[in-house]
C-alpha cells in the first residue's frame, strides 16, 4: 500500500461497473496503491479490466467483502437502485457490505434516484455519497475528471483523497443528491448553448458570414461560451474541437440525450417553468435517434443545417 492512499481508511475499494469510464478510473486507483476488487456483470468487461491490471472477482458479494468503499459506475439510476437493494431474491450490496461502508456512486442518474439510493444506504447503516463526473473517457484515463459531490461534510472529507486520484477537481455541492443536481444543471446549460451556437452559425452561413468572422466577434463578445470557444461546432476556428474530425470522438449525442432527459425529469419534478430545456431534450433525442448517437453532440449543427430551407 502506497502513501498515496492516505492513512488507508478508505484503502479497500469494491469497484462495480468497469465500462468505458469505470475501467480507467479503477486503473488509476490501482496505480495509486488502492486495493481494488473489480466486478462487472459483462464477462468481456471483466476480461478487459484484468488486462489493464485491475484485480477482479466473480461476484458482487466477493467484491464488497471487507471493502471500505463500494464505488458504482453504472449506466442508470435503476441499475444503482437494483444493485443496492438486490433483485430476484438475491441480496443487494447494502445487505452484504459490512457496517458503516461508504457507498460512493459516480454514475450519472436522476437527482431523485440519487437521494433514494443515499437514503437506502443510510437506513441500512452505511454512509452515502453521490459523485457524478464530467470529463469523459479522456478525463477518466488521464485522472483529470471533475467530481460533483453530494455528501455530509465528514463523508466528503473521507472520500476526497480517493476522488483526487481519479480527478483534478472535486467540488462539494451540498447534501445527498447535490452532486447530481449540479451535473444536471450544468449539462442543461451545455445542451442548450450548443444548440444556440449551432443555430447562429447556420444563420451566419445564410447571411454570408464566414465561420471565422462570426467566431472572432462572438468569442470576444457576449455570445462567448464553452460551446463556442472550446467545442466549436464548425471546423476551423478551434482546431481541437470535434467538428474538425467529423464529430469523432467527443461527448456522444446519446449521452447528451440521456443527460437532458435527467434534466427534463428534474425540471418536471420541481415544476420549473422551463421551455428551452424540454425542447433541447427533444432535439437531442431526435439527433441521437437519427444517427447522432455516436457522434459528438456538436454534430447537432449538421441536423440544423440539413433541415434548413435551401
Ligand atoms: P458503460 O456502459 O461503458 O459502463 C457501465 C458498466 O456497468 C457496464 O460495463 C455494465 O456491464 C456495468 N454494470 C451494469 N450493471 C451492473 C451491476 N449490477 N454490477 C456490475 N456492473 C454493472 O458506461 P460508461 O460510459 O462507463 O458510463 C458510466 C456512467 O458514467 C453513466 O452513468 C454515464 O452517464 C456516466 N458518464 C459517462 C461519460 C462518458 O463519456 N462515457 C461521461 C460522464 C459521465
Amino acid at each position: 500500500m502506497s502513501e498515496a492512499t492516505g492513512s488507508g481508511k478508505m484503502a479497500h475499494v469494491a469497484f462495480l461497473g468497469l465500462g468505458h469510464m469505470g475501467g480507467p478510473m479503477a486503473v488509476n486507483l490501482v496505480k495509486a496503491g488502492y486495493t481494488v476488487a473489480g466486478f462487472d456483470v459483462v464477462p468481456a468487461a471483466l476480461d478487459a479490466a484484468r488486462g489493464h491490471g485491475i484485480p477482479t472477482v466473480a461476484t458482487p458479494a466477493e467484491a464488497v467483502a471487507g471493502a471500505d468503499v463500494v464505488l458504482t459506475m453504472f449506466p442508470s439510476g435503476q441499475h444503482v437502485l437494483d444493485a443496492y437493494r438486490g433483485t430476484d431474491g438475491r441480496p443487494g450490496l447494502l445487505d452484504v457490505a459490512g457496517p458503516d461502508t461508504m457507498f460512493l456512486d459516480c454514475s450519472t442518474i436522476n437527482v431523485d434516484e440519487a437521494r433514494e439510493a443515499s437514503a437506502l444506504a443510510v437506513a441500512a447503516g452505511h454512509r452515502a455519497v453521490d459523485a457524478p463526473v464530467s470529463g469523459g473517457v479522456v478525463g477518466a484515463e488521464a485522472g483529470t475528471l471533475t467530481f460533483m459531490v453530494g455528501a455530509l461534510p465528514e463523508d466528503f472529507d473521507a472520500v476526497r483523497p480517493l476522488l483526487e486520484v481519479m480527478g483534478k477537481r472535486v467540488v462539494h455541492c451540498g447534501a445527498h443528491g447535490a452532486g447530481q443536481a449540479a451535473k444536471v444543471c450544468n449539462n442543461l446549460i451545455l445542451g442548450i448553448s450548443m444548440i444556440a451556437v449551432s443555430e447562429a452559425f447556420v444563420l451566419g452561413e445564410k447571411l454570408g458570414l464566414t465561420h471565422q468572422a462570426l467566431f472572432d466577434v462572438a468569442s470576444a463578445a457576449s455570445g462567448q461560451c464553452w460551446a463556442l470557444t472550446t467545442n466549436c461546432p464548425v471546423p476551423g476556428p478551434v482546431p481541437t474541437s470535434p467538428a474538425n474530425r467529423d464529430y469523432q470522438p467527443g461527448f456522444a449525442g446519446a449521452l447528451m440525450a440521456k443527460d437532458l432527459k435527467l434534466a427534463l425529469n428534474a425540471l418536471q419534478s420541481t415544476g420549473v417553468a422551463a421551455r428551452m430545456g424540454p425542447l433541447a431534450s427533444e432535439i437531442y433525442d431526435t439527433f441521437a435517434a437519427e444517427g447522432g448517437a455516436g457522434r459528438d453532440f456538436s454534430g447537432i449543427i449538421t441536423d440544423i443545417r440539413d433541415k434548413s430551407a435551401h
